[in-house]
């Protein structure tokens, strides 16, 4: 076997519609948007020495199809293979990467996603000449793989039969190779300047609603110092844009206000957008945000039946909900709600529930809206008559979804907001392409 410098391909699987697979979450993407996979981003740090030569596809990113794909692995001849692998796509990803075995028959595979986190043993039955697969992807598992350790986060088809998945200790890992960051021009239109930088702080959630696995992972974070240094980092890479990855951005308040007192000093400014639950919103919270440059939180309102959001471990009044999108509206940070459609105890019958729905989001005025559809995630064993309901009618709810982004898309009300916010030609062109996705989509996706 060939021992250094090895090559080593990060790969992002071609999909024929866009969609993600990091994070532990796999699912189709919202319009255009591509996120950086942050999985391969961590790892990538792990193989910055002249030992390794790397390169990065991301196949759905640049729409390549299989045959394309293989012609660029082709190109680069790697002796490894770090790949994304999603739960939801799995029979079109082990068929593809069964095909890639098949053609280089040398090369090394190892995985990280949803699947590989939560039901490894399926990856080594599907893909069976799989060589390891990662369960902490901001674990060195793979280096350690390579120089001939044994490591407790990586799991290989000796040791695959027998395993506990490790709880991470701590969220520390190496800032990510340059040419990584710099291959893709990863844009979303939230910002002056749309091309941004995906940056960890914490890794799970401390929160534990029934319907979601992130907090299966538990909950750990990021020293604040590994967090200041990567953002000196996408400032030196001429990053002005920052996308906070977390599950739940500014879970613990005392600690986001260490982290934005150390970003102050820093003297680093960016636009900056995360992910967070309208529950943790206070004045004070959403003042300091403002003021270190965020321009939009996504929150997980998720449904408007406070009974329902109670037996899912969620409890949140809506008044609570209320007064978050009211905060951000003061502090003049736009808000994007997360829907998952359908989940309600009081409006089962699906007209009724589209038009409370509709009352609801008028009420609140989100910037934006992104309406989901449930789907059952791995790990997760709980039940309850609305997933069902959701699953016996898939279609029907996936149509609403479509129904209602176009009637909150296309009012003329959020027309007009959208308008406000369009200051450059690289936002107008994201932005078409956004509504061509939504005018494309006939019904089910
Ligand atoms: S708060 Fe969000 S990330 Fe955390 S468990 Fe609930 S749904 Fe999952």
């Amino acid at each position: 076997m060939k021992i250094f410098p090895q090559k080593i391909l990060f790969l992002n699987p071609p999909s024929v519609k866009p969609v993600f697979r990091d994070c532990y979450c796999s699912g189709y993407s919202k319009g255009t948007f591509c996120v950086h996979p942050l999985d391969l981003q961590i790892q990538s740090g792990f193989f910055s020495t002249e030992k390794f030569q790397v390169e990065f596809i991301d196949s759905v990113f640049e729409n390549l199809d299989i045959e394309k794909t293989i012609k660029k692995i082709q190109s680069f001849h790697p002796d490894i293979i770090i790949a994304l692998i999603g739960e939801l796509f799995m029979e079109k990803d082990s068929a593809f990467f069964n095909h890639l075995k098949n053609i280089f028959p040398s090369v090394r595979l190892f995985f990280s996603g949803d699947i590989a986190r939560f039901h490894p043993k399926k990856i080594f039955q599907d893909i069976p000449k799989t060589e390891g697969v990662l369960l902490d992807f901001a674990s060195p598992g793979i280096l350690e793989h390579l120089y001939g350790k044994k490591s407790p986060y990586l799991l290989t088809y000796k040791s695959h039969h027998v395993f506990h998945t490790p709880r991470m200790k701590s969220y520390q890992y190496p800032l990510p190779r340059k040419e990584f960051i710099r291959k893709y021009s990863y844009s979303l239109p939230f910002f002056h300047d749309p091309h941004y930088y995906s940056i960890g702080t914490s890794f799970g959630c401390p929160n534990t609603c029934h319907y979601c696995n992130t907090h299966l992972l538990g909950y750990t974070l990021r020293p604040i110092k590994d967090i200041i240094e990567e953002l000196h980092l996408a400032a030196r890479l001429g990053f002005k844009s920052l996308y906070i990855r977390a599950a739940t951005f500014m879970a613990d308040q005392s600690r986001t206000f260490q982290l934005f007192d150390k970003w102050k000093q820093s003297k680093l400014k960016f636009e900056w957008i995360c992910f967070t639950r309208p529950d943790l919103l206070n004045e004070e919270l959403v003042a300091r945000a403002a003021a270190t440059g965020c321009c939009l939180m996504m929150l997980g309102v998720e449904s408007f039946d406070e009974k329902w959001l109670n037996h899912m471990s969620r409890p949140m009044p809506l008044n609570t909900i209320f007064n978050a999108f009211r905060l951000l509206k003061k502090y003049k940070i736009r808000s994007a709600a997360q829907i998952m459609v359908g989940m309600s105890y009081k409006y089962q019958n699906i007209d009724i529930y589209e038009k409370k729905l509709s009352v609801f989001l008028k009420d609140l005025d989100p910037d934006y809206v992104s309406f989901n559809i449930f789907s059952n995630r791995p790990g997760i064993e709980y039940n309850d008559p609305s997933f069902n309901q959701i699953e016996l009618n898939e279609d029907l709810y996936k149509n609403l979804a479509i129904r209602l982004e176009r009637h909150f898309y296309f009012h003329p009300h959020n027309i007009m907001k959208q308008m406000y916010h369009l200051k450059s030609p690289k936002k107008l062109l994201i932005l078409i392409n956004t509504i061509l996705n939504l005018i494309k989509s006939k019904g089910i996706y």
